[in-house]
């Protein structure tokens, strides 16, 4: 059997500004005339989030709820760095979850749903493997890349972030042994390298190397 493991925020679709420019959007709507930029909120989000630490695990199907409070210390420290006054700060930062999950933010590459289909009918049978938020199910109903998929590993719902081995592992364990898998990212450090420490080779799309998905696929295949 012929699996792809992919990735899915830059490589299959995104939130326009990501993390930064939610934040972004709620300065926009909560304090008009801010004066802020989207590269003045981006420093302050580089560390923080779970997949920063993903040499930790954490114990799988923990409550959404959980997962956001572990994040709002973040968004809390960095509506403070942007001058936003401590009294209103975390306030904003209790916004962040509901402003990032806004499905309709949500988009697809213009290739993403053609890729996707093409690859099916070569015979290559579609896994997601993402470092993402507890509502990353609701965000692919809406997208409608559900129904392409065989199951969906999300760090939020297993514990583990990818690069760590694990995370690659679990996505293994569900497949035959001898299975033919690549991995399919835009990240050379969480994708690429975190696939291949694990067995799988990878390659990297959308980043540096914007080579054409389903030409090196077909080249590739064994
Ligand atoms: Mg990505």
């Amino acid at each position: 059997m012929n699996y792809l493991i992919w990735d899915f925020d830059g490589t299959l679709g995104y939130r326009s500004g990501m993390w930064s420019g939610t934040l972004l959007d709620i300065l926009e709507s909560r304090m008009p005339g801010h004066g802020r930029t989207i590269d003045d909120i981006r420093p302050h989000l580089r560390s923080g989030f779970p997949w920063h630490n993903h040499h930790l695990i954490n114990p799988p199907d923990r409550p959404a709820d959980e997962w956001w409070g572990g994040c709002h210390a973040l968004f809390t420290k960095a509506f403070l760095a942007l001058g936003v006054p401590p009294a209103e700060a975390p306030r904003l930062a209790g916004l962040v979850r509901h402003a990032y999950t806004d499905v309709t933010r949500w988009r697809l590459y213009d290739d993403t749903l053609s890729i996707l289909d093409a690859l099916s009918a070569l015979g290559w049978r579609h896994i997601l493997l993402s470092n993402h938020v507890p509502e990353l199910p609701l965000i692919l109903h809406h997208l409608g890349l559900e129904p392409r998929f065989l199951s969906v590993f999300n760090s939020a719902t297993t514990g583990c972030e990818k690069p760590h081995p694990s995370a690659f592992r679990g996505v293994l364990d569900v497949m035959e042994p001898g299975a033919n898998v690549w991995m399919i990212g835009d990240s050379m450090v969480a994708d690429i390298r975190g696939a291949e420490a694990a067995g799988i080779p990878a390659i990297l799309v959308r980043g540096e190397d914007k080579g054409g998905v389903i030409a090196i696929v077909e080249g590739s295949r064994r």
